[in-house]
């Protein structure tokens, strides 16, 4: 079956979905974009992601050409045009084509894409057994330089991070702040817990504020598992007894060694499983209808 792309309004076969060589997404990472699940028929924290969308571009200058609501229905769309019921769903909005200099004001119709894509999950292997992560020498941006609640196109510092990683033969890096603190991983939130208690580092520590994240602090509230959102240093994680990750594409990934150190028992411990487990079932029953059929089941 064909992929239809949403592009600038029309539907287009995949191999059709072009843009410019001029446009400044391509130029200069000039746009920004998210990245959404649909499980079982429905758009999982649909509005959140489209008010992440839009704050990111309120905060480059970014007009985007469709209201909250026409977007959300585009996206729904989407996702009928290509018959999915669970899907990868990338929008992305660029400054769109301009001159070769970087002047945003010379680029007057910023393109919209959406993508409704099948997911690739991740090896259940890993959310039993853990991912091996390493703390890298590449810093997060610094948010007074380009502040990481924005989920722009650029994302050159995170590849770096990436490319540390991988070379070290590790899945995922853990990204410091200027001052040494944890900040997050090169596409996925991080939490440790202590004693019992959840801790994750803060917004304003330079990290993008994941909705799976958010999510993640609501099922630990709604458990009376104590939630605390404060910086912490690689030490603390090496010491928590829990450790994992959290992100759209990933959901809740257990972190097993850290730096070559075993966290905890080495496995997944009790309460990232029953995140993991309470996460599941939230995803199979909230969001946003797709097809009629979905809307009539409430
Ligand atoms: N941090 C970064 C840098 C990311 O790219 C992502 C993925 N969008 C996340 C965290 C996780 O955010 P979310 O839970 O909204 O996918």
């Amino acid at each position: 079956m064909n992929q239809w792309v949403y592009l600038n309004g029309e539907y287009v076969p995949r191999e059709m979905a072009r843009i410019s060589v001029f446009d400044h997404g391509f130029l200069y990472g000039d746009g920004v974009f998210e990245g959404i699940r649909a499980y079982n028929g429905r758009v999982f924290k649909l509005g959140e992601h489209l008010k992440r969308l839009f704050d990111s571009a309120k905060a480059i200058s970014l007009k985007i050409p469709l209201s909250f609501q026409e977007l959300k229905e585009k996206i729904l769309e989407t996702l009928r045009k290509n018959q999915l019921r669970d899907a990868y769903i990338r929008i992305v909005v660029s400054r769109g084509e301009g001159d070769l200099g970087l002047d945003p004001g010379k680029c007057p119709n910023p393109q919209v894409v959406i993508i409704a894509d099948r997911i690739s999950i991740y090896p259940e292997k890993f959310y039993q057994e853990g991912l091996e992560v390493v703390t890298v020498g590449t810093r997060r941006n610094l948010s007074s330089a380009l502040d990481p609640r924005i989920k722009s196109l650029n994302y050159l510092n995170n590849i770096l991070a990436k490319l540390e990683a991988s070379m070290r033969g590790a899945a995922e890096a853990i990204m410091l702040n200027q001052e040494g603190y944890v900040t997050e991983c090169t596409g996925d939130n991080i939490f440790i817990v202590d004693k019992g208690t959840l801790i994750t580092p803060p917004d304003w520590a330079g990290i993008l504020k994941g909705i799976t994240r958010d999510v993640v602090i609501e099922l630990a509230r709604e458990d009376n598992i104590p939630v605390e959102e404060k910086v912490f240093t690689p030490f603390a994680v090496y010491t928590s007894d829990e450790c994992f990750l959290t992100g759209t594409a990933a959901e809740i990934i257990p972190v097993t060694k850290v730096d070559g150190k075993v966290i905890g028992s080495g496995k997944a411990g009790p309460v990232t499983c029953r995140l993991i487990s309470r996460f599941r079932e939230l995803t199979q029953r909230e969001g946003v209808p797709i097809y009629k059929k979905e809307e009539k089941d409430g």
